[in-house]
Formats: C-alpha cells, structure tokens, sequence
C-alpha cells in the first residue's frame, strides 16, 4: 500500500468507500507507474545503444583527420575503414530491429494466408551458414507438408533470429538443428537447437525483454542489438504460438515456437495428374 504518494492520497479519497475501490485504484496507479518507468527505460535504452557506435565512430573520424594525408598505409586505411562500417552495420541493424518491433506494436493482428515455414527457414539457413563461415555443422529436419496461417515477413524474422543466435552463441566446431515438425496436440513445432554457451536458469525468463543480454560484452562484440528474442516473442504472440526456452548452461539450448492446432492449414493437395 501507499507505494506513491499519489496513491496515498487517492487512499484517503477512497476509504470511505471501502477496501475494494480503494485496492483497484492503488494497483491502477502503480501500473501506470510501470508502464511509465518502462517506457523511460527504453528510451534511456535506445540512446545508450546508438551514442556507443556513434562515440566510436566520431573518434576514428577525428584520428584520420589529424592525420597527414601520408601517414596511414593502403593496409592500415582499409582497416580503419573495415571498423568505422562496422560500427554503421551495428546501428542499422538496431535500427531496422526498432522498426520491426514499432510495427509489430502498431499494425493490427491479422491472421493471414498459408506460411510455406520450410521456405523460411531454408532462406534463414543460407544466412546463419554465411554467417558462420563454415564453423558449425548444420543437421536440417524439415517437414515440407506442415503450413501454418500467419504473416510471412513477420514469420521469417523470428525463424532468422533464432537461428542467427545459435550461430553466435554456439563456439566454432559446435552444431545447429533446424527442425519443423508436427507436435503430439495437432500443431507444430519450429526448433533451433544448438551446443553453445547455454543459458544460467535465473536469466532465463528475462531473455525476451528489450535489450536485455546475459553476457552483455559478447553479444555486442557478435554484432547483436538486444531485440532479437523480444522480436521473436511478439512474433509468436501474433500468431498465436508459444516461445518456449530450454537451456544447460555449458551444453546448449533449444529455442522453439510452438504453434496451436488452430493455425495449422490442411496439406496442399497434391498437383492434379495431367489428362485426368
Ligand atoms: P542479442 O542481439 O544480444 O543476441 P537477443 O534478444 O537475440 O539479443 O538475445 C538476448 C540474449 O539472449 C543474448 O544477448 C544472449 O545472452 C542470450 N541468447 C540468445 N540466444 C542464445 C543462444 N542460442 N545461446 C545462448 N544465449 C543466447
């Protein structure tokens, strides 16, 4: 009780009315408070996540102009040049990533046409690969006759960020598994599992906030924004699924959107044979 002194006052407004009135009010405006101290915290957020690249970047601007133009050899300018674009790669993604997220918040929930997700996954697979320059083995199981009702662009986000996270957080000579397939209820199951760092247990139900990391230092250095899992999580929510964490710090984890029967479609009808 009294967690404000907004609500302390309303307290006294409202005890003459009785106890009930007076707890709805109080629980009202602490979630106001909430809700406020949660959106300053993002802005807060968004600010530190962009001055970071920003600072790094001015500074080697402001090396290479006290430079005389003969100091730097053609190796050392393409280095400079190689860190300046990352730091520019870093912002864009967070950007693109603060797109996505505003809006999934902002466009209305529409249940959409049948998803082909072997399509998805197998566009994400010849990204995370990329990614991993050769340095995992790759187990894919897919089943080309599971579709369910939603959103491509929304859909291939989250099946892309899973994957580009196992990648990350999975050291060289580690492996990847993408799996589609049909859960015991009549849905179906989206997994990326991998043999990485893994997750401690008490991180584990944070790990969809905004820009939440557990190991804050790798995943910036790995070129991530922090909005990944919140992306996916959203994703899943529209859609009716599940995202659900299981993780052995040290062994690996298995990230996995859960999708209800109701959002299944039936299997494509085979193509008609010629003539008949
Ligand atoms: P980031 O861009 O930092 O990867 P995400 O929202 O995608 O942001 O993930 C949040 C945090 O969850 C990461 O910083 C990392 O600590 C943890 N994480 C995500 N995926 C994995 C994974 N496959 N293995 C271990 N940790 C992971």
């Amino acid at each position: 009780l009294g967690r404000s002194s907004q609500a302390r006052t309303l307290s006294l407004h409202l005890a003459p009315y009785g106890v009930g009135q007076f707890l709805m009010v109080t629980r009202d405006i602490t979630q106001i408070e909430r809700l406020e101290n949660t959106r300053k915290d993002f802005v807060a957020n968004v600010s530190h996540e962009l001055r970071t690249p920003l600072t790094v970047l001015s500074g080697f601007i402001e090396t290479l102009q006290d430079m005389p133009g003969n100091a730097l050899t053609d190796a050392q300018r393409s280095h400079y040049l190689e860190l300046m674009s990352q730091q520019a790669r870093n912002m864009h993604a967070l950007v693109s990533d603060l797109l996505t997220l505003s809006s999934l918040e902002s466009t209305p929930n529409r249940e959409g046409g049948p998803v082909l997700v072997t399509a998805l996954a197998r566009t994400a697979l010849a990204q995370a690969q990329a990614l991993s320059g050769g340095q995992h083995a790759f187990d894919v199981r897919l089943d080309e006759t599971l579709r369910v009702r939603g959103q491509d662009t929304e859909l291939a986000s989250a099946i892309g960020n899973l994957l580009t996270n196992a990648v990350r957080y999975t050291p060289a000579g580690g492996a990847i598994t993408v799996i589609w397939e049909p859960t015991p209820d009549g849905g179906a199951a989206y997994r990326v599992q991998d043999t990485g760092i893994g997750i401690d247990p008490a991180d584990v139900p944070r790990l969809t906030e905004r820009f939440f990391r557990a190991d804050r230092g790798r995943s910036r250095a790995t070129g991530g924004t922090g909005l990944g899992l919140a992306i996916a999580k959203h994703v899943a929510m529209r859609h009716d699924a599940v995202l659900d964490i299981r993780s052995t710090p040290g062994e690996g984890s298995v990230f996995s959107i859960l999708f209800p029967a109701a959002r299944m479609c039936p299997p494509a009808e085979p193509p008609a044979a010629a003539g008949s």
